[in-house]
């Protein structure tokens, strides 16, 4: 710990020295979580306040992470892996970060609780986060029949009108999941085709609470205070339709969670972190970044775990070489050649 002279404030803050730093809690942060803290490095889990443990949190059943043959709930597996990072010694704060300097050799991380903590290495799992569709309405009726979440708010359209927008996987298990709520349920799929999985496609199909809106796109939601049905556009012919809703699933996919980091480290024109693939070294020495941040064609827990993990192994390497380089120079310095 240190103490340094704010700039902008003038205040002192005190400085917390870490070896490495973890921003995000999802997957990819708690299995590099998990790495560094067996190798010893202490790694601090910046985890975020409300949004711990990633998407998962707002999953049910997560059927294909390898390891778990009857399946396992979103939450229990984040709740796993939290409890395996911080087994090994790595320390974890559900804090958000505000601000972030990742150029220099000690990388600067501010918090919201105030905390200031510096490190040579820093790792970015800052994750994903749900696509809007854009409309005025949307946000004002967000938690007034709006939502991104069916795990969290299903429950409340009990023998109701669901909709759910997207032809994704997303959309696919929103919708089965809402059939145990909802009276009907309709997936508003903006082509005439859905880019969901085979499987996934067909269950959904299968179920005879769930219908498809083909080559329809909502523009607009309406409601006064509550959602009461949006008007339906076909994307084709331009025609407009009315139906009626009280619940609207929005599940049209993630824009990555870059913001922190953008103008320092170099992003794509999608705003994912760029690596130097199949590493997950950026454009900034001692600055990693892994999970969905970075992956916009898989975006799986295991790929997330996965590079999550590798993040963990070039953090170790280059925090090594650094300690390499240092004892290199402090070699030198005390015992200098004699010509
Ligand atoms: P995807 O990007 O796969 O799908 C997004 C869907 O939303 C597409 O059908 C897309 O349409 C549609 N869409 C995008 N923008 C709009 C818009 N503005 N208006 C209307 N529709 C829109 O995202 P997902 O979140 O579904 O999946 C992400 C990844 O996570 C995938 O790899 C998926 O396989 C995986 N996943 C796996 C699950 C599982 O296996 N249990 C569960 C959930 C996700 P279009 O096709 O026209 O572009």
């Amino acid at each position: 710990m240190s103490e340094t002279v704010n700039a902008e404030t003038g205040n002192t803050d005190t400085v917390n020295t870490e070896q490495l730093i973890i921003i995000g809690s999802g997957p990819a942060g708690y299995t590099a979580a998990i790495y560094a803290a067996r190798a010893g490095l202490k790694p601090l889990v910046l985890a975020g306040s409300v949004t711990a443990g990633g998407a998962l949190m707002n999953t049910t059943e997560v059927e294909n992470f390898p390891g778990f043959p009857g399946g396992i709930q979103g939450p229990e597996l984040m709740d796993g892996l939290q409890e395996q990072a911080e087994k090994f010694g790595a320390q974890v704060v559900f804090d958000d970060v505000t601000e972030v300097t990742l150029t220099g050799h000690l990388k600067r991380v501010v918090t919201g609780g105030g905390d200031v903590h510096e490190a040579p290495a820093v790792i970015l799992a800052t994750g994903s986060a749900y696509k809007e569709l854009g409309l005025p309405e949307e946000k004002k009726l967000s938690g007034h029949g709006v939502s991104w979440c069916a795990t969290c708010d299903g429950f409340f359209f009990r023998e109701q009108d669901i909709i759910v927008v997207g032809g994704g996987d997303s959309a696919m298990e929103e919708a089965m999941f809402l059939t145990r709520f909802g009276k009907s349920v309709t997936v508003v799929v903006r082509k005439g085709e859905l880019r969901a999985s085979r499987i996934m496609a067909q269950r959904a199909k299968d179920n005879p609470k769930i219908s498809f809106a083909w080559n329809s796109a909502i523009t607009a939601i309406h409601g006064d205070g509550k959602v009461t049905g949006v008007t339906l556009t076909d994307t084709r012919s331009g025609e407009t339709r009315e139906q009626s809703a009280t619940g609207i699933f929005v599940a049209i996919g993630h824009v990555p969670r870059t913001e922190l980091v953008a103008g320092q480290v170099d992003l794509d024109e999608e705003g994912y972190i760029k690596v130097d693939s199949p590493t997950t070294v950026t454009n900034l020495s001692g600055v990693f970044a892994c999970g969905d941040a970075v992956d916009h064609r898989y975006r799986q827990a295991i790929t997330a775990a996965g590079t999550g993990c590798a993040a963990a192994l070039d953090a170790e390497r280059y925090l090594a070489a650094l300690e390499d380089a240092d004892s290199i120079a402090t070699a030198l310095v005390e015992e200098p050649t004699h010509a």
